[in-house]
């Protein structure tokens, strides 16, 4: 079948050898250790602690929750007490309200958990509260609720359901190693999907830099007709959902629009096993696969961790880091082009922690900025169409309405503009953090309209009230 794929783009060396080969270990905390629970691990209103300080817990314990539109149910990982609900550093750099809960190393798990069911049995109604019930997220690293995300509004038709198993980030391989080791169950999620969007097919969309994932999960298809395997050309960032989307179907999503609106629903690998996990297995989102790789790392390797886990339990549980020239000097959370650089390990795995990588001085090191040439390779290579050189002049000078007239808004943040330059610009950092000063001015005015038309709503209906 031949390879499908976007416009533009960037080709950066993978680094996936260090850890593509190794089989996923499970990693289990310390006794005594602590483990943290953001409330936000996701898109949407955060949740609020249903349990305090002093608790005994249980693994699978649902332990905070909310009834927001938006939002996923948290549950404990370990048993053990509940010692402290403070904020807490998570792998984006916000500090985040958090239950710790001390690891009393039983693993006691509620009643009730592992108690799976047939899903053709279920009512679709049944399987989106199972799926928000277990608290599944996207777990590539957007955390949208999933149970939302596969129920569109009825005006919008899904006729494609396409798994993301491209894992362009260069050196990330948990994705590719559940490919090969959990094939038959990520068809099984698939399906489950499928069942709600029955006249839609299930499209797995993998880079052909990893044949063994094509081969596994082609294999895993044989004799399903709504499900197929197709092939990507290598590059990135062909994992973000509009560019999956416009290789697969050839459709474009629309600025400001989400997949639903053209026919489309996107989810990861790992997230299509949670779905299949809530719903076989009976068992809520608690842990996941994280890529723990870099030449700075002794053992590099794919790791199934329990969320909470801190990145220094982490860190340490797989062996520690290397020393003296090998040791790591940068530690990004995620990819290396799109993940956010930590300056601790002091952060809360939480459930889009995709990869922690640890460079050493040779893999972090970029070379000093220097003056624009004009040369334009960033947006030769934009894969939003954008022109980077641009929208990083506005962001040094601070000129925001340039910036959002130069379509800023629309950047996915992927890199591949800092990537190519020759100049070594900051185009994305400085673009990104514009972004965000500039969305959350959005945000402002938008909820500023919203106060003023209810008000104005309300004024009207006071004074009809008075006439009456
Ligand atoms: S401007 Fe944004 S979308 Fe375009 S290449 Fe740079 S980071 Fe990627
Ligand atoms: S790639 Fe770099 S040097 Fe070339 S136009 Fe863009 S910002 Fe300028």
């Amino acid at each position: 079948m031949q390879a499908l794929t976007f416009k533009r783009g960037v080709h950066p060396p993978d680094g996936k050898a260090l850890s593509c080969d190794k089989a996923i270990e499970v990693v289990a905390p310390k006794e005594d250790s602590e483990l943290f629970y953001p409330m936000s691990q996701h898109i949407g209103a955060p949740c609020a602690p249903i349990v305090a300080v002093g608790d005994h817990v249980k693994v699978g314990q649902k332990i905070a929750d909310s009834s927001a539109f938006l939002c996923c149910p948290i549950f404990a990982s370990v048993s053990g007490e509940v010692v402290a609900i403070r904020p807490m550093l998570v792998p984006g750099g916000a500090m985040v309200n958090s239950i710790v809960v001390k690891n009393d190393g039983k693993m006691e798990e509620i009643e009730g958990l592992n108690v799976g069911r047939d899903y053709e049995a279920m009512s679709n109604q049944e399987i989106l509260d199972a799926i928000k019930g277990a608290g599944v997220v996207g777990l590539g690293g957007a955390g949208f609720p999933t149970h939302v995300k596969l129920n569109p509004p009825k005006d919008t038709p899904i006729d494609h359901i396409l798994i993301n198993a491209a894992e362009c980030e260069p050196y990330l391989t948990c994705d590719y190693r559940l490919m090969l080791e959990e094939s038959d169950r990520i068809v099984k999620g698939l399906q489950i999907m499928l069942k709600l969007h029955p006249d839609a097919k299930g499209v797995i969309g993998i880079e052909m830099n990893k044949p063994l994932a094509i081969e596994a999960m082609t294999k895993a298809c044989e004799g399903i007709d709504n499900i197929y395997v197709q092939p990507l050309v290598t590059k990135f960032p062909q994992g973000s959902e509009k560019h999956l989307i416009v290789a697969i179907t050839g459709r474009e999503v629309k600025s400001g629009a989400l997949p639903a609106s053209a026919g489309c629903i996107v989810d990861n690998v790992d997230t299509v096993l949670a779905v299949e996990r809530a719903i076989v297995k009976g068992r809520p989102l608690m842990r996941r696969v994280v890529t723990i790789s870099g030449k700075g790392i002794k053992n590099p390797g794919n790791y199934k961790i329990r969320l909470g886990m801190t990145l220094r339990d982490l860190v340490d549980a797989v062996g520690g880091f290397n020393e003296e020239e090998l040791a790591p000097v940068k530690l990004i959370a995620g990819g290396p082009m799109m993940g956010p650089t930590l300056y601790t390990l002091d952060v809360a795995s939480v459930k889009t922690t995709s990869g922690l990588l640890c460079f050493t001085k040779e893999e972090a090191y970029i070379p000093p900025e220097k003056n624009c040439i004009r040369c334009g390779k960033c947006v030769d290579h934009c894969p939003m169409g954008l022109m980077p050189f641009m929208l990083n002049a506005c962001a040094l000078r601070g000129d925001g309405e340039g910036f959002v007239a130069h379509h800023g808004l629309d950047c996915i943040e992927c890199g591949s503009c800092s990537y190519e330059c020759p100049a070594k610009r900051q185009l994305a950092q400085s673009i990104r953090a514009t972004k965000k000063i500039e969305m959350g001015k959005k945000a402002a005015a938008a909820a500023a309209a919203r106060a003023k038309a209810e008000a104005e709503a309300k004024a009207k209906a006071d004074a009809e009230a008075a006439k009456n």
